[in-house]
């Protein structure tokens, strides 16, 4: 018997921790694997962060916190947003979270009631739908093309806006496209959200270091929107600290208090330790973060250059992260010794366990023709990835 709530039925878990999952099962048996599928800095944390971390340990700062993080820390973030978005808040709007995903988690359990309409453009990180589905809200997908470089414009904006729209949730710069809204994009995002009062705005902005072509822009900095903004942000991708789990959520203040208190009964704070380091990170030297951004930037222009020599891939332009997301529907139909290809997922598994590259199916995403490759990886890996994919793909006919 099936005792395990209905809930369960209608969410997945991610294909991203998945294909990672597969990956490390065929390097345990041996098989030399190169993982362009992880989401995360392959950087080690800088120092005078971790060593923050220490003095807190050594000093004995190992116990609970207030649920929404120690005051200093809140400070730090508004200290943060008020020098890189020209934004202001008070303590009281700052929630700081087990990563970023819980900043998410949150806000969705905060806005979200059932039947409530989300729109969510496409392709998207995989965990919005899924917070949203848990709280039996309607997921309302926008195909973005590559035309628009998978950014959603006003007038598909607004097509898809109905008295049921409760909430707006995206991530700028992008996973899984890189793709980065510009002032001028979000201002005319901006201008539609203006004649709809009712719609909140949940803007991720987690990979907002990761930027190659500029200032980074928030949605919350135009017009009013910060009234029903739920910005989004934290340490895991600017400062390579994935697991180190701390995110941080600044909202109009009775969201934050809703966030507080709905954190009060699943996690409580994050780590104390953490907390500390967060707080070094946030106020101190910016100088290893920008310079995992330059290395970064190499590895995109040696990656778009070589997938793009390859027959048969499209190739995004991508402005931030450091993700891939090239059309590799050029594939479909192509087999190599019976094997066809037919989709996305079919073309990943043949790069897996053929070519032994890890990469990402788009489906995961919302975009079953392309697949996302992540350069969070040595320029040693990232070359012999390529090799072998331009090899294995050769091979389909
Ligand atoms: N948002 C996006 C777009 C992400 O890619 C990720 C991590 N893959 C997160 C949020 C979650 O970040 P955290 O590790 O802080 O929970």
């Amino acid at each position: 018997m099936n005792q395990l709530a209905e809930r369960l039925s209608r969410i997945s878990e991610p294909q991203t921790i998945k294909m990672a999952k597969l990956g490390r099962e065929l390097k345990a048996q041996g098989i030399d694997i190169v993982d362009l599928s992880i989401g995360e800095p392959d950087f080690n944390t800088p120092e005078h962060i971790r060593e923050a971390a220490k003095k807190a340990i050594d000093e004995g700062f190992t116990h609970y916190t207030p649920v929404a993080g120690i005051a200093e820390l809140r400070q730090a973030v508004i200290h943060k947003l008020k020098r890189d978005n020209g934004l202001d808040y008070t303590p009281e709007q700052i929630v700081v979270c087990t990563g970023a995903k819980q900043c998410l988690a949150n806000a969705v359990l905060a806005l979200v009631d059932p039947g409530d309409e989300v729109i969510i453009p496409t392709p998207y990180w995989v965990t919005y739908s899924e917070q949203v589905k848990l709280c039996q809200g309607e997921v309302v997908f926008v195909p973005c093309g590559i035309e628009n470089n998978y950014k959603i414009t006003p007038a598909q904006l607004e097509a898809a806006i109905t008295p049921k729209t409760k909430l707006f949730m995206f991530s700028s710069p992008c996973n899984p496209t890189g793709s980065v809204y510009s002032r001028e994009e979000l201002a005319a995002l901006a201008e539609v959200f203006e004649k709809h009062p009712q719609i909140y705005i949940i803007s991720d902005e987690i990979y907002e270091y990761i930027n190659y072509v500029g200032k980074h822009e928030s949605i919350a900095q135009f017009g009013d929107l910060k009234n029903r903004t739920i910005l989004i942000n934290g340490l895991s991708k600017g400062f390579a600290m994935t697991g180190w789990r701390l995110g941080y959520l600044a909202a109009p203040l009775d969201i934050a208090k809703a966030c507080d208190k709905i954190q009060s009964q699943f996690t409580s704070a994050t780590c104390s330790i953490t907390q500390r380091a967060a707080v070094t990170a946030l106020t101190g030297d910016l100088s290893s973060a920008t310079a995992m951004v330059e290395e970064f930037k190499k590895r995109r222009a040696y990656i778009h250059e070589a997938l793009k020599a390859i027959p048969g891939l499209q190739v995004n332009d991508p402005e931030g992260a450091f993700y891939m997301f090239p059309n590799i529907s050029a594939f479909f139909g192509k087999s190599f010794e019976g094997q066809t290809i037919n989709n996305a997922d079919d073309l990943c598994m043949y790069l897996l366990h053929r070519a032994h590259v890890s990469t990402v199916t788009g489906a995961a995403f919302e975009q079953p023709n392309c697949i996302r490759l992540s350069y969070a990886t040595s320029m040693d890996k990232l070359q012999e990835g390529v090799k072998r994919m331009k090899e294995w793909l050769g091979k389909l006919s």
